[in-house]
């Protein structure tokens, strides 16, 4: 018994903050008492003018925020992290000029396009990883997946695939966009999205295997669909090309 409850005692300074605020009872129960003395772990820290979330509260929602964030980063890239990324050259020349470009500007839209192995998954994953650990709102989908999911919803009533584009600042990852060949119907979808997002200034990071130029081309053989209109959402003067062909 005494061994059991020594191994719960908490560090000093929590122990010392209870006795000194009186609550030290439950130090003699098995109840460990409330983990914040704010809010006595309702999330709402009681005040003289009413009642505000307790910064314990704030702190949990970021710390999940984080963790789902981080918990989409294939296992492949979770070395992708910006602060200590180095160039591959020998996969590209120009790795050490994108790579020296991204780490002054982590937060601007990208649109990386090239060859297949020329490194644009890992550009993009560690500027996604740099945002996402910061606990900002980031959504990241490959644009093939993304479209399926537009598809499944329309005709399943499901829930919608896409992000809350209403709030203050989103960042959207888009993987390998050049993979997919939107519908004329999804395609609709898709571009009202992006302009949605391109008109609230969020930001764009994607990846392509095409350059700007071809891509208009690609999704402009689908019958009905304005390549050029959707490319624009994707490319724009906020956003830095990079080639990696
Ligand atoms: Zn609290």
């Amino acid at each position: 018994m005494n061994e059991e409850r020594t191994r719960k005692w908490e560090p000093f300074s929590a122990l010392a903050e209870r006795v000194m605020t009186g609550i030290d009872q439950t130090q003699l129960t098995d109840n460990p008492g409330p983990a914040c003395l704010l809010c006595r772990d309702t999330g709402m820290e009681i005040t003289t003018d009413g009642a505000r979330r307790c910064q314990c509260e704030i702190d949990r929602v970021l710390k999940e925020r984080i963790a789902a964030n981080l918990a989409v980063i294939p296992p492949k890239y979770s070395n992708a992290v910006l602060s200590t990324l180095q160039p591959r050259s020998d996969l590209h020349k120009d790795q050490p000029r994108i790579i020296a470009s991204l780490k002054e500007n982590p937060d601007r839209s990208y649109f990386f396009c090239g060859k297949p192995d020329a490194g644009k998954s890992h550009l993009f994953w560690s500027l996604y990883h740099h945002e996402a650990s910061q606990g900002r709102v980031v959504f990241t989908a490959k644009l093939f997946k993304l479209i399926e999911a537009i598809k499944a919803q329309m005709f399943s009533d499901g829930p919608d695939p896409l992000p809350d584009i209403e709030v203050d600042q989103l960042s959207i990852y888009l993987e390998d966009v050049s993979k997919a060949r939107p519908t004329e119907f999804v395609a609709e979808r898709f571009f009202d999205f992006l302009d949605d997002a391109y008109n609230r200034q969020h930001r764009i990071v994607v990846t392509s295997q095409l350059a700007p130029e071809d891509l208009i081309k690609y999704f402009e053989r689908a019958e009905g669909i304005d390549g050029r209109a959707i490319v624009r959402r994707m490319v724009n003067d906020e956003t830095s090309v990079f080639r990696l062909f």
